[in-house]
């Protein structure tokens, strides 16, 4: 499942950010065709805005089953997954704002999936990183080791992920709320385990003219 129906304020752009043009195309076809080009993908729902559903359907073509997404990120990903054909039983769900997430790392999820029910990409950090309180003053210095900057795609076993989005959407819980950008997060809550393998540069997140930038520089060197 590729999500795509944000607006992408921050990038300021006239459409929303997975229409962006890179090199000529839209971000959600770059991120569509490397999931393709992994040839271990046997379905693929692209979740758009509403009013981009014919335009997806055009671009995407007759192998991608293009849905309306939702108010947040984490409405979208139900969207898509109301759209899953019944025999799909296991699920990737990545950002088209991930456009250059390279067939490779599609795969090193899959791979993974045969071992783990939940599968995320993650990169080690190179900066230090500081918890602060609302004054800004230092509360902790997390061990750097151990942290990682999560990607998409992220992996899962068809039930647990729709578990744990049902779950999600029933409660109130102000935990659930701060994490309806991150699916692994949404299956942490059920104390589920989440396994993290190795992510990939190219799978940068375009949130900014500076990131689209970035991945046109990467696209020239071939990502
Ligand atoms: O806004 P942000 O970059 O965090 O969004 C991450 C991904 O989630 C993007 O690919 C965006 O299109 C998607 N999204 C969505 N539906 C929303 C909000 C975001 O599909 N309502």
């Amino acid at each position: 499942m590729v999500v795509a129906a944000g607006s992408g304020t921050r990038l300021g752009a006239a459409q929303p950010k997975a229409f962006v043009s890179l090199a000529g195309r839209p971000l959600l076809q770059h991120a569509v065709r490397r999931v393709l080009d992994s040839g271990v993908v046997g379905c693929v729902v692209a979740v758009v805005p509403t009013d981009l559903v014919q335009p997806a359907d055009e671009l995407l073509g007759p192998d991608v089953i293009v849905v309306p997404g939702g108010a947040d990120r984490s409405a979208s990903v139900r969207c898509g997954l109301a759209a899953l054909p019944a025999a799909v039983d296991t699920v990737l769900v990545h950002d088209a704002a991930r456009c250059l997430a390279p067939p490779d790392l599609v795969r090193r999820i899959v791979d993974a999936l045969d071992q783990h029910p939940a599968v995320v990409p993650g990169l080690p950090l190179a900066d230090t990183v500081k918890q602060v309180d609302d004054g800004g003053a230092v509360v902790r210095t997390p061990d750097r080791a151990r942290l990682r900057l999560v990607q998409t795609p992220q992996g899962f076993a068809r039930d647990l992920l729709e578990r744990a989005h049902r779950s999600a959407a029933g409660s109130d819980d102000a935990a659930a709320a701060s994490l309806a950008t991150d699916d692994a997060g949404l299956v942490e809550l059920l104390g589920e385990r989440v396994q993290v393998v190795p992510g990939d540069p190219r799978a940068l997140k375009v949130t900014t003219p500076d990131d689209l930038a970035h991945a046109g520089w990467l696209l020239g060197l071939g990502a």
